[in-house]
């Protein structure tokens, strides 16, 4: 069954945009997913089509109105899956969230501009909030593709070989192990012996290691969050019965 991607936006020409490439493009083509751009402008009740206002309370810049994507949603309420608003002010994205929404039958997502989005339409629609990191980007677009571009790829039969989806940064809470490939010797630097092994054991061993000693050195904090996990499967399963 098709993924359907809803994204309510009011640069409806930005999508598929780098999506209808490479691995994503390729499913877009075969139905694997489908991409909805909804104007929200078309939504507008003004003459003028405004989607925006100045803020109350003072301040800089303008806020985008309430009604105009309230219309947006209702027009598309039938479309499926979750309704997500990019925001900084939201939930870290990674990789647990994506591979959790590869699994349902699509995705709405909100994208915001100018200052955000009047917070009576979050209070009514109560998106899940999403961050795609600590910084601010001028419009929830590009956040919007780089989340579809995550779930697209963990769409079941997207990527030639499944196994590349679990054996990679961030699944069971590691990055990866470093790559090579031919020629076993490139400008004077070689690659790993063990990786010309043929040993699958000593090259698992490795791998493992390596992505231990790259996590410890890079991302402290995911070994953290992991060893948190197993602590907690542990002290439940003390305190059975
Ligand atoms: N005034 C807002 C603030 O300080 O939180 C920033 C607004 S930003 C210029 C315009 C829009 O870009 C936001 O409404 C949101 O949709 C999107 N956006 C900006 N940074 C984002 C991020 N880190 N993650 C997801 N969306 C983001």
């Amino acid at each position: 069954m098709s993924f359907t991607a809803t994204v309510f936006t009011l640069f409806p020409e930005m999508f598929p945009g780098p999506l209808g490439h490479a691995l994503s493009g390729k499913a877009l083509q075969t139905g694997q997913w489908a991409c909805d751009a909804v104007n929200i402008r078309d939504y507008t009740e003004n003459k003028h089509n405004k989607v925006d206002e100045v803020p109350y309370g003072g301040g800089a810049g303008l806020v985008m109105s309430a009604q105009p994507i309230d219309a947006a949603l209702d027009a598309h309420a039938g479309k499926p899956g979750r309704l997500v608003l990019m925001t900084p002010r939201g939930r870290p994205m990674d990789q647990a969230l994506c591979r959790e929404l590869a699994t349902e039958p699509g995705v709405r997502i909100l994208c915001g501009r100018y200052e955000g989005i009047d917070q009576r339409l979050i209070d009514k629609h109560e998106p899940l909030e999403v961050s795609v990191g600590d910084y601010v980007l001028s419009g929830g677009e590009v956040g919007a593709l780089v989340m579809l571009d995550a779930i697209i790829r963990l769409l079941p039969g997207v990527m030639g070989n499944d196994l590349s989806g679990t054996d990679e940064s961030f699944e069971g809470g590691l990055l990866e192990y470093p790559h090579y490939t031919r020629p076993a010797e490139w400008q004077g630097r070689t690659v790993p012996s063990v990786l010309l092994s043929g040993n699958h054991e000593a090259i698992a061993r490795w791998r493992a290691d390596k992505a231990i000693e790259i996590t410890t050195a890079r991302r402290p904090d995911l070994l953290d969050t992991e060893q948190a996990a197993v602590d907690e499967t542990v002290s439940k399963e003390r305190k059975r019965p």
